[in-house]
Order: structure tokens, then sequence, then C-alpha cells
């Protein structure tokens, strides 16, 4: 155990391939750390090709099994699942906490979010429907039938590295899917513990398996099941970048793919919201995370009769309820950034913005005080097309603020962007809701609303941000086939 640790009942330090811990073939480890002082939580396996190659042949061969596993019986063993993440909820956050360095009561939060796929697909699993379709005529029957695609291969980021893991896994599970998970370097232990629970649950060996790598493997294991036939499917959360990749490697198979990528949120406070919940609400869906989400607030655009209001509200609120440290301390709801790279882009994205006019109303640079990779909770205004931030999904505490002067601007400004993941808006025009909730080119829509994420509603995006969804009844679409069986000469 490594010293000055804390001690973690469901850390595991091996692959879990075939219902067994498995060291990796290359006999290479690497370091897992915390993200807040750098200390060594964990080592894990440093994979190659080979052990997700092996991953996919123990998982092709418990396939059928699983698959043919009556409805009911796969919704039982999600049950046993949910209930040991349930059990484990206080293990579990700890956990995404060391690795990933979000605040304890954030790290709580995403293990009830599991939970709550985990439930929604336990029920889910028995009302995977087929048709019976009116025939042309009376010779014929026309049936539909729903089938699981086969292995399917998860590609997982680190900033939520529990839940986007077990929503994948939990639709591919309850719909007769087998699974290969590839966790994200900075958060493998998540993923590990999850594949100790479902040890724990009794599922038969080789239906989910975990290969952790460090980043330099990521290509070559993502490429291994991108170009496996044996692997039906790849699902993905991460960067629109390497979503691209993916998509690319995954023609020559001709693979199903779900493609969960990055956002760039709009926030649009029109002149009739009510500003103190429309603060509330920025302040989820910008900061939660240090702002390390996809569906986090990228752009607040703010109508000009109540601009000066609402950014005085905002930096108030932001300089008084946000506390930047370690993760484990509860006064804590600021943890680090995730990564060098991570930070240092951030930091670029704000200096670029100052460089160019931006107006610093708040925060503005590294954490004065607090050591590592802390960035203060940062309002600008005065943003201007040129600048980075206008563009790029930022990633972090920063909160750029544009004025805007009618909804039609408001409405351009949003969709003048190639990701469409989610939009926020604050507005109590009731004919403007609707308009502005279908006209803003976005796969999800929060309407006086900043966190809308939840297992019974569909979470995905339109244009660069990707394709498929996960969550709700939609969330089993990507892991079955619809099959047409034509009963003819009757
Ligand atoms: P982020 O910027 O959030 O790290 P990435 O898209 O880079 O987003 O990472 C998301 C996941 O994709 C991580 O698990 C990462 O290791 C993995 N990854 C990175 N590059 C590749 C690649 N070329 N092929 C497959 N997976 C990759």
């Amino acid at each position: 155990r490594p010293v000055g640790c804390r001690y973690f009942s469901l850390l595991r330090d091996k692959n879990f391939i075939g219902g067994e811990w498995v060291a990796a073939s290359s006999g290479k480890t690497f370091q897992v750390t915390n993200p807040v002082n750098d200390k060594v939580i964990g080592i894990a396996q440093d994979s190659t090709p080979e052990d997700a190659e092996k991953a996919i042949k123990v998982a092709s061969g418990s396939f059928n099994m699983w698959a043919d596993l009556p409805a009911k019986e796969k919704g039982i063993k999600l049950k046993s699942l949910l209930k040991l993440v349930n059990s484990h909820s206080d293990d579990l956050a700890k956990l995404i906490t060391a690795e990933c360095g979000k605040p304890l009561a954030e790290a709580k939060a995403e293990v009830m979010y599991s939970a709550g796929y985990l439930e929604w697909y336990a029920e889910e699993a028995k009302r995977i429907y087929g048709e019976v379709l009116a025939p042309p005529n009376n010779t014929r029957e026309l049936v539909v039938l729903k089938e699981p695609i086969g292995v399917v291969g998860f590609i997982t980021p680190w900033n939520f590295p529990l839940a986007m893991l077990v929503r994948k896994a939990a639709a591919a599970l309850a719909a007769g899917c087998v699974c290969v998970a590839r966790p994200a370097e900075d958060t493998p232990f998540s993923a590990l513990a999850l594949a100790a629970l479902v040890e724990k649950a009794g599922f038969p060996a080789g239906t989910f398996n975990v290969v952790t790598s460090s980043r330099s493997q990521a290509g070559p294991i993502g490429q291994a099941l991108c170009a496996s036939p044996q692997v039906a499917g790849i699902s993905f959360t991460g960067s629109t970048a390497v979503g691209k990749i993916l998509y690319q490697q995954c023609a020559n198979t001709v693979k199903r793919l779900g493609l969960e990528l990055g956002g760039n949120a709009s926030y649009i406070i029109f002149p009739t919201a009510d500003l103190s919940r429309a603060v509330q609400g920025v302040m989820g869906s910008k900061f939660r995370n240090a702002g390390q989400a996809c569906v986090a607030t990228n752009r607040v655009l703010v109508h000009e009769s109540v601009f000066d209001k609402f950014s005085s509200m905002l930096a108030t609120a932001v300089k008084t309820q946000l506390v930047s440290g370690d993760g484990f301390d509860p006064a804590v709801n600021q943890g680090p950034l995730i990564n060098e790279q991570q930070f240092q882009k951030v930091d670029g994205i704000v200096k670029d913005a100052v460089s160019k006019g931006a107006r610093v109303v708040s925060g503005g640079g590294i954490h004065p005080t607090l050591k590592g990779r802390f960035y203060q909770p940062t309002v600008l205004s005065n943003i201007t097309e040129d600048m980075k931030i206008y563009n790029e999904e930022i990633f972090g505490p920063i909160c750029p603020l544009y004025k805007f002067y009618s909804e039609d601007e408001a409405v351009t400004i949003a969709n003048s962007t190639r990701r469409g993941l989610a939009n926020y808006f604050y507005s109590n025009d009731y004919a403007q809701v609707w308009r502005v909730a279908k006209r803003l080119e976005s796969g999800m829509v929060g309407v006086n609303e900043g966190l809308i994420s939840a297992a019974e509603a569909p979470f995905g995006g339109v244009k660069e941000s990707g394709f498929g969804r996960e969550g709700s009844r939609h969330g089993v679409d990507d892991y079955v086939h619809t099959k047409y069986v034509c009963f003819g000469g009757l």
C-alpha cells in the first residue's frame, strides 16, 4: 500500500478478464495519482492490444449464454449489482474523489447517478420489445425482433469515471450484450471497482471485462477494439477529436457506434428570467466538477437589460460560494483540474481572452495560495469572436459572459457552433420558452434548469457532439439489431 494514501476496499490493480484478475501480458504497470497532490493511489496494468484481444475473445465466448438468459434474469443480475453499488457507495465515492479530484459530495452524487442507470436498465431489460406488423396480405405474418448485437467495446473518460461506464454497461447488459471496457488512464480504479462488484454480483465470467492502460496504449487498444470483427459495436465518451478517429476506424468493419463527444453549451438569460434561480443554475451547470463536464455551460449569453445585474449577482455567488481544495475536505466544492495538459489548456484560454480585451469580473488566474492544479473560479466579460474561449470547449471553472439584444441573436449565437450537446435557457415568457426550445440545435435543452441529466432521459448530442442516446428506453437502441422475420405460406 503506497505511503500517504488512503485505504480503498475496492482498489484493484489487475485487469478483469473472463471473471479473473490478470496482469497485462506486457508485464508493465503504470502509476495512478491523485490530481490534488500527485501522490500515487496505486498501480494499474499497462495493457496492450493483445490483452484487449484476449478480453474480446472471452467476451465473445460468453455472449450466447448471456444473450439467451431470460430478460428477467438479466434484470435480477443488474439489481444485484445495483444493491452492491448502493452498499459500497462510500467506498466508490472515495475512490472517485481520489483519482478524479472532484469533491466527495459530487462523487457521492455520481455514485447515486450511476445507481439510477442500473435501476433503470434492470427494469428496462424486461421491456425490450419487438413488434408484430400488419401484413400486406393474409398469407404472411411479419414480426420484428430486437436482438443483442454481441460484444461491445467501451472507451470512457476520466470526468465521470464510474457513471460514464455504468450507463453504457447497464444498457448493454440489459440488452444481452457483453462488454470490454477500457477506462481512461487517469481514472482506471473506478472501473476496476465496478468490476469487483460485478464479480460479487455473480455475473457469468466474460460478460463484463476491464482492460486498463496508460495513455500510450489508448490508441492501439482503441484501434484493436475498432478493428476486431468480433466486436459488434463501440460506445465512446470523450473528446470530439478522438471520437472522429474512432468513427474512421470503425468504418472498415462497419461497426455500430455511439459517440458522446464534446459540447459547447450556451446558457441564455432572457429578460423575464428569475435571476436568482438563473445564477444558481449556472453555478451548478458551470462549476460542477470544476467545469470538467461535456454538458457544462460554456457560454453564458445575457440579455442587455439584465446584464449588469446578472453579472454582479454571479460574481458574488462565485466569490462567496466556491471553495477550492482537496475534495476530501467537506467544505470544498472545487477540486483541482485533472492533469497538467488540461490545466495548461484552461490557463491558455483565459490568457488568450484577456490579451484580446476580455474583462475579468472575478478570479482570472491560477489559484494564488493553493499548490497544484487549482484554477480560480473565473467570470469574464467583453468576450469577442476571435477569442479561443468563444470557440473551444473550456473544461474548467471559467465562465464567459456575452451581452445580447434580441432572441434571434441569442439563438443564432447558441447555434453557431459545430457542437450540439446541451443548451440551457432561463425565461418566463411561455411562448418564448417553446420557440427557443425548438430552435436550439442540441440533443438536450434545459429550460429554467441547469442540471438535466437523469437515467430516465435520453442523453446525447447532434452535429459534432455525436450520436446515439444513453439513458431512457432509447439507450438500448445502440445495443440491439432490429431483425425482421417474415412468416410466409400461411
Ligand atoms: P479527454 O480530453 O477528456 O482526455 P479524450 O477523448 O482524449 O478526452 O479521452 C477520452 C478517452 O479516450 C480516454 O480513455 C483516453 O485514454 C481515450 N483515448 C485517447 N486517445 C484515444 C485513441 N486514439 N483511441 C482510443 N481511445 C483514445
